[in-house]
């Protein structure tokens, strides 16, 4: 007998219809011999339904107000579920965070998970009950409701299976796992079988939805086999897992993330420091800043150029403005801008990973605004309206038509 986390995204809940086909993947499980525990998302677009009827009332809502609204998404979910397992004929309990043991920090709409007190699931497993666990969210220290992050229900899950030494984590979603670019935008996608977690978390940081990267990065730290799957087509999916096999693929990925801003600061005063005071203002109002570049200095001024979120841009100006040592310089923010990556341990060991890149957006005439690299990854910064024109041209450059 085995434990099994299964984990239903939104759009695998969406209806009645969905609610009980979820209900009979979870049945079949239960009834194959193993202890199950399931994770739900919010129905379909609830959650941003919530965030809309927030802001008509409030636009700067209270975030703790904002966490016990969202909240109620999930609730919702899971006694839906539990009610449709019930009628299959199986015994099944619905948990809301708190009464699953998720304690979190305070950080309202982003909160931590600091650990789970697993006894209540314990003894409801013990007493061979299917529990149905809401993801998202938690609780903090003075007893309030926290969430964890938008995608945050996946986070919830692996969590759980890491505590519970669960067998299998499994992620339902709308897509049959995890592909090289998104299928729903780029043509030629293909499934991959296996991925590292490595590659899984850049691919997820650089802005591939289908997983959250806390989820990853925590599945990597407690070593939580995941499967990526369609909750509506039951074939295999892909596998996320510290070692993978490659399949003749130079790359494993490409992702764009239109959620960010470029900052410019030109014509500083070529001084030392003068970087320290920029990025330490920045760092102390926890702005957090992805790439940077820095021009050689010329006739006593440089540039400095940096990409924060798109929210943070224009508080990033604002803050800049202020600062003595940016006298007479001028700062300006680009919020028309997006980032594409391709991701890949395979491209440490070929030299030509980025000019293969450089050459496809080249060719489409895509102007590269900013350059960045690591081991397993390149991600360029472009004009926002090319993005989705420039990750199909690269994915096509790499991808072997077969
Ligand atoms: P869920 O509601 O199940 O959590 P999400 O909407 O969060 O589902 O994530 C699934 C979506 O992620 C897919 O519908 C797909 O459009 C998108 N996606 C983006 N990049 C990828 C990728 N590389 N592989 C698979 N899906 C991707
Ligand atoms: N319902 C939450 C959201 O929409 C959590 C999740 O879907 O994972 O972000
Ligand atoms: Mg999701």
């Amino acid at each position: 007998m085995s434990l099994i986390v299964q984990k239903f995204g939104g759009s695998s809940v969406a209806n009645a219809e969905r609610v009980k086909n979820v209900a009979r993947i979870v049945s079949d499980t239960y009834k194959a011999g193993n202890d199950v525990v399931v994770v739900v998302s919010a129905q379909g677009d609830t959650t941003d339904e919530l965030i809309e009827k927030a802001a008509e009332l409030n636009p700067n809502a209270p975030r703790r107000e904002l966490d016990q609204l969202l909240a109620a998404g999930e609730q919702i979910s899971i006694s839906l579920l539990a009610m449709a397992i019930e009628k299959l004929g199986y015994p099944v309990i619905s948990l809301l965070g708190w009464q699953a043991g998720f304690n979190t920090n305070s950080v309202y709409g982003s909160a931590r998970i600091k650990n789970i007190r697993t006894n209540r699931m314990k003894a409801e497993l013990a007493k061979h009950n299917i529990v149905v666990v809401a993801g998202f969210q938690g609780i903090n220290r003075y007893d309030d409701l926290t969430t964890l992050g938008r995608g945050g229900s996946d986070t919830s899950a692996v969590a759980i299976a890491a505590a519970l030494h669960a067998d299998k984590c499994q992620i339902y979603t709308d897509v049959e796992g995890v592909y090289t670019a998104d299928p729903r935008k780029v043509d030629g996608a293909k499934k991959l079988k296996e991925i590292t977690y490595d590659e899984m978390l850049e691919l997820a940081t650089l802005g591939a939805q289908v997983l959250n990267n806390r989820s990853v990065e925590m599945a990597k730290k407690y070593s939580v086999e995941l499967e990526v799957l369609s909750s509506l087509n039951p074939i295999p999916g892909t596998l996320v897992k510290e070692v993978a096999k490659m399949e003749k693929m130079l790359i494993r990925g490409v992702t764009s993330d239109k959620d960010v801003a470029l900052v410019s600061i030109l014509g500083v005063q070529d001084n030392p420091g003068v970087a320290f005071r920029v990025f330490d203002k920045l760092s102390a109002k926890n702005i957090n800043v992805d790439i940077i570049l820095q021009s050689f200095g010329r006739e006593g001024t440089k540039d400095i150029v940096f990409s924060v979120s798109k929210d943070n841009g224009p508080l990033a100006v604002e803050l800049l403005s202020e600062l003595p040592a940016l006298e007479g310089a001028k700062i300006v923010c680009n919020t028309d801008v997006a980032k594409v990556s391709i991701v890949g341990a395979g491209m440490e060991s070929h030299p030509g990973t980025a000019t293969k890149m450089f050459e496809a957006l080249f060719e489409r005439g895509i102007n590269i605004q900013m350059i960045s690299t690591s081991e397993i990854k390149i991600s360029v910064i472009i004009d926002s309206v090319d993005a989705d024109r420039a990750v199909s041209a690269v994915h096509a450059a790499f991808m072997p038509n077969d």
